[in-house]
């Protein structure tokens, strides 16, 4: 239940005593240490000082190369992690590290992108303060074809983490996007640097609409966030360190056979367009079909109105809902 005490320490951004906090908002001294205690579980920091009283650290010290690895439980991804406040787009920076021989596992993460990347050259809107921004890297043992797939994933590993964390029923809208009531929530890219038969570095980039209050005039039909859906601010570091667990979790599954075999049947269970009406939005020509789920490479299984099966490739494909973005 919401009192008001977070909007108020955000407000007077300094120490305010219990007493004050209770008069301020008609509630007991109880009421009020119940309710910093429960702010803090949502992942804020507050300090809490004896004569002075309760004082909130602003958002972006919840966010941040420590709050993102106290939350990491993985082996090996993210054990290093490096944190920007500002940067051009996480990809790139993982890129540049990777040039410089950074390892496996490297994560970028980001307050704000100044050029976030979509594909095909579209880009993503960061506002400060809001969003998660991440991106990691991998080396791959396998050949390039297999790149469309680390996006799926990477769409089950935000599903999960996002899910642990918010108890909301996200949905992955195949292949590269994270849906809740028919809007975007993550889109996930990700860029590879290969050789015909060898996979030098995959750069796995997502980003997250956290607690972006409203999107601009353009985006307003399609996107939306955890708190426009919840009504709750959610903790960015708690999110990144699940997401990224999850992903690690699913991806040792993966390399085993470098298939979506063990993977699939759980990946149409999360997927919002199986068992739907499609659009396919292919570069060499739309049609509508029923989409089935997806095969073992990741493709989307759809059925055609002449009843013939095709199976999309993810890479330069989009689908639509057939009324709408899902
Ligand atoms: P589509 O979402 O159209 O099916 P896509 O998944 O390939 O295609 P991406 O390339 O992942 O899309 O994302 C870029 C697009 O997402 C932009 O063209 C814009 O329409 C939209 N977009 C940009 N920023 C955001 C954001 N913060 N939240 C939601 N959508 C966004």
């Amino acid at each position: 239940m919401r009192d008001g005490l977070l909007e108020l320490l955000q407000k007077k951004n300094r120490f305010v005593s219990g007493q004050e906090i209770a008069d301020t908002l008609g509630i007991s001294r109880s009421a009020v240490w119940k309710s910093i205690n429960r702010i803090r579980q949502e992942g804020y920091q507050v300090e809490a000082v004896t004569g002075k009283g309760y004082r909130i650290m602003g958002m972006e010290d919840a966010y941040g190369e420590n709050s993102i690895r106290s939350a990491l439980k993985t082996v090996w991804l993210g054990r290093q992690t490096v944190f920007f406040d500002e940067i051009d787009s996480t990809n790139d920076e993982v890129r540049r590290r990777a040039q410089k021989g950074a390892e496996e596992g490297l994560l970028v993460a980001a307050d704000c992108q100044t050029k976030g990347k979509g594909r095909r050259g579209r880009s993503w809107e960061n506002p400060p303060g809001t969003q998660i921004a991440m991106s990691f890297l991998l080396k791959p043992d396998f050949s390039p074809d297999i790149a469309p797939m680390l996006t799926l994933v990477m769409a089950m590993a935000s599903v999960e983490g996002i899910r642990k964390v918010t108890e909301l029923s996200v949905r992955i809208k195949w292949p590269n996007d994270i849906v809740i009531n028919g809007k975007k929530l993550v889109g996930i890219l990700t860029e590879m640097t290969a050789e015909p038969d060898y996979i030098h570095e995959v750069i796995i980039g997502t980003g997250i609409n956290v607690n972006i209050e409203e999107f601009p005039e353009e985006l307003k039909e399609t996107a939306t966030s955890l708190y426009l859906e919840s009504g709750k601010k959610w903790p960015r570091a708690l999110l990144t360190g699940e997401i990224i667990n999850s992903f690690e979790k699913y991806y040792e599954i993966f390399r085993q056979t470098g298939t979506f075999s063990e993977l699939r049947e759980e990946y149409n269970k999360l997927c919002i367009n199986a068992g739907r009406r499609v659009c396919v939005l292919d570069p060499k020509g739309e049609f509508e079909a029923q989409a089935q789920g997806i095969n073992d490479k990741g493709e989307l299984i759809v059925t055609k109105d002449d009843g013939s099966v095709v199976n999309v490739f993810a890479g330069e494909v989009s689908v639509r809902g057939i009324y709408g973005y899902v």
